[in-house]
């Protein structure tokens, strides 16, 4: 688990580079593929109930699941890349929202405020505590800043299958739902709206949007119940455990947000 989280999280690293103005996303998701399989793995998302890509880019006021496509990135946007592999059997998730170019301080502030949500998600992880506590502190920390939480699409259990049980919300009451036990490995992921809750499925059967227009931002770990609290899959290790900050505009985290269907 922590080889395959580990190249999700190296390949995303490099696509950094590649979001930039003028980029395009089709590109990007070229290059995920390329980097996937050399290192021996496979996409896995590429297939998974038809979606026909690597990453899913969703930029601006997509949620999730947007397709890649040749429109060129301009200054200003926003960019949230999920991506899966599938190494030696076993799955890897990670997700994280990107700025291209500047961003305006308030979209920025949108940025910050998901992976803090995120971040008070992942300190719940803890031997004993119950799936529900997660998501109560994403929507606590979310909704304290004057943002919303997606319904429609939560965070799951990952493991052999890209999809495990249980699912793990992003709101909700405290206390409820399966206790954490060691060994369990879920895949957090806060899908948070600067405007209203609402989101809504594009033709192309996939693209999440919010109904308002407004901008929308994910991020995504994989994280283990470990005896000795949350073990994040997807922390880069020259991180050092400590997380990678804010600046000037450019999300250097790693994030996801949970779709049921990826
Ligand atoms: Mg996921």
């Amino acid at each position: 688990m922590r080889r395959a989280n580990q190249l999700v999280v190296r390949i995303l690293d490099e696509l950094r580079a590649l979001v930039v103005p003028g980029a395009t996303t089709q590109e990007i998701d070229w290059r995920a593929e390329q980097l996937t399989r050399d290192a021996g793995a496979e996409p896995a998302f590429k297939g998974y109930r038809g979606f026909p890509y690597t990453i899913c880019a969703s930029l601006n006021e997509q949620v999730v699941h947007g397709f890649p496509s040749d429109r060129a990135l301009v200054q200003g946007d926003i960019l949230s890349i999920d991506m899966g592999v599938r190494l030696d059997g076993y799955y890897g998730d990670c997700a994280v929202t990107l700025a291209v170019g500047r961003i305006a301080p308030e979209t920025a502030r949108l940025l910050q405020i998901t992976r803090e949500a995120l971040d008070y998600g992942i300190a719940q992880v803890q031997i004993g505590r119950r799936v529900s506590d997660i998501g109560h502190a994403v929507q606590a920390h979310v909704e304290a800043h004057g943002y919303s939480v997606v319904r429609e699409f939560v965070g799951h259990g990952v493991g052999t299958r890209l999809h495990e049980e249980p699912q793990v919300p992003n709101y909700g009451l405290p206390g409820r739902g399966p206790r954490l036990a060691a060994g369990m490995v879920l895949a957090i992921e806060p899908m948070v709206n600067m405007g209203k809750a609402a989101v809504r499925v594009l033709r192309d059967g996939w693209t999440a949007v919010t109904v308002d227009g407004s901008l929308s931002a994910h991020f995504e770990h994989s994280v283990a119940v470990a005896a000795t609290g949350p073990d994040i899959l997807t922390l880069l290790p020259e991180t050092n455990g400590t997380r990678p900050h804010v600046e000037h505009g450019t999300a250097l985290d790693a994030i996801s947000a949970v779709d049921p269907r990826l």
